[in-house]
């Protein structure tokens, strides 16, 4: 059995694994992905935040994304049963983009995976990874391709960018339980969605429920409108009947999401996800780093996944070119940390929501314009912008603005 060398191994053909490739590609250095399935595959994650923009473009991918038409999404839509609140990305605090797409993930990962694949990386497709061995100055990486045959893959450095597979986490003892309380997804696409008009049509829209569960509805291009909801399990298990009764009765909880999903359709029998939220004990070690869901995974309220994928996939691409290059790197400092502080920066307002905090500010028209737009800025996925005080200070920002917003309410 022949090695496959290069110098670097990417578990994973997802956004991040794909776009930290296309990174040390451009820098001259040469990269495998292991991809255990055969693309185009279903992934749940469809809501861009706008930051992704910025690191799409750096991965040379904005283009090949632009070519697909998919729908604009120029902010987010809060709703309770009567109320609502809108964010625009185009009126955020942080100079960045001030739009992004909504998009059906196997569509958009098979494009960056084929703009990869132009740019002359090798893609194992139906690959799947079963042993990994890391060392200081190198790694070797055992897979069993389609014929069930075992294939080795030798490098320099392996990045594991196999999302919930968690291929790393899990060869090398390193997931943690999340601190976040279990919390299950129900979720479909469906057509005969009755769209807003204009530059709202392609908004998303996050609906509050009872118990703390919420629904979001996600229009795309091609007709159709992802909707799914998100909730502690006895909430989806208290509900008789299939998936698709309990989510066609959750649609009907919320009257808002229930007014325009009415003439609903599904493409496909409901799917359910258990637990989604995990954690990790590190990010990277000898010879390896972990990037996008293959580290830690909080919660989908603030479409933050794919942002993080993309993000994390910049940052370890670029600390390892700079390794590769001869220079001494800080894993810990240069790659964990930085990352680490985005994901604390969303854990903040994460849990603000579930604790009712953020809520309070989001429907209370007291919050200025100015603090909205320094809000808009962390939804819009900015956050790692140290002059905006809802991200450098995250914490004590938020829960001060909170117990404004209740002492107004009830003076
Ligand atoms: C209910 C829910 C809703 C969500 N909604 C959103 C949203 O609206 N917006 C958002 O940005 N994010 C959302 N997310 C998060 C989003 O799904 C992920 O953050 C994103 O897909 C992570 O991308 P990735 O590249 O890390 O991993 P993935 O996209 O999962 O890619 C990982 C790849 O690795 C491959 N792989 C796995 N194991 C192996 C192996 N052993 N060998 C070889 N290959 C392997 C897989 O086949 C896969 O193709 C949501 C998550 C959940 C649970």
């Amino acid at each position: 059995m022949t090695p496959i060398d290069s110098d670097v191994i990417i578990i994973g053909a997802g956004p991040s694994g794909t776009s930290a490739a296309a990174l040390i590609h451009q820098a001259g250095f040469t990269a495998t992905i292991i991809e255990k399935e055969q693309f185009p595959r279903f992934v749940i994650g469809e809501s861009l935040l706008p930051r992704c923009m910025d690191l799409l473009e750096e991965a040379g991918l904005l283009g090949a994304v632009k070519a697909r038409n998919y729908i604009v999404k120029h902010g987010a839509v809060f709703l309770t049963d009567s109320q609502r609140t809108d964010f625009d990305f185009g009126n955020q605090f942080t100079k960045g983009w001030g739009y992004t797409w909504q998009v059906p993930r196997d569509d958009f990962d098979l494009t960056l995976a084929a703009a990869v694949e132009k740019m002359g990386i090798d893609i194992r497709w139906q690959h799947t990874v079963t042993a990994v061995d890391c060392r200081r100055d190198g790694a070797t990486v055992t897979a069993t391709g389609p014929d069930g045959m075992p294939v080795t893959f030798s490098g320099r450095f392996v990045i594991d960018a196999s999302g919930f597979g968690r291929v790393l986490p899990r060869l090398f003892d390193l997931d943690l339980p999340s601190a976040l309380p279990r919390r299950d997804s129900v979720f479909s696409h469906f057509t005969g969605d009755r769209r807003p008009e204009g530059d709202e049509a392609g908004k998303i829209w996050i609906c509050m429920l009872p118990e703390n569960a919420w629904l979001w509805i996600i229009p795309f291009s091609n007709g159709c409108t992802s909707v799914g909801v998100v909730a502690e399990p006895a909430f989806i298990d208290g509900l008789s009947g299939s998936l698709d009764d309990k989510l066609s009765a959750i649609i009907d909880r919320n009257p808002q999401a229930a007014a325009r999903l009415a003439e609903r359709r599904p493409a496909f029998a409901a799917r359910r996800i258990n637990g989604y939220s995990i954690a990790v004990k590190k990010l990277c070690g000898d010879g390896y780093a972990l990037t996008g869901n293959a580290t830690e995974f909080l919660d989908p309220v603030f479409s933050s996944g794919v942002t993080l994928a993309l993000e994390s996939a910049n940052r370890a691409a670029k600390t390892l070119i700079r390794q590769l290059k001869g220079e001494t790197v800080d894993w810990e400092k240069d790659y964990a940390a930085y990352l680490g502080h985005g994901v604390e920066v969303f854990r903040t307002y994460v849990n603000a929501w579930y604790d009712g905090q953020l809520p309070a500010i989001f429907f209370n028209d007291k919050a200025t314009p100015d603090i909205r737009s320094q809000v808009c800025s962390v939804l819009a996925g900015y956050v790692w912008d140290m002059n905006n005080p809802y991200v450098a200070r995250h914490e004590k920002a938020v829960d001060t603005l909170a117990r404004l917003c209740e002492m107004r309410m009830n003076p």
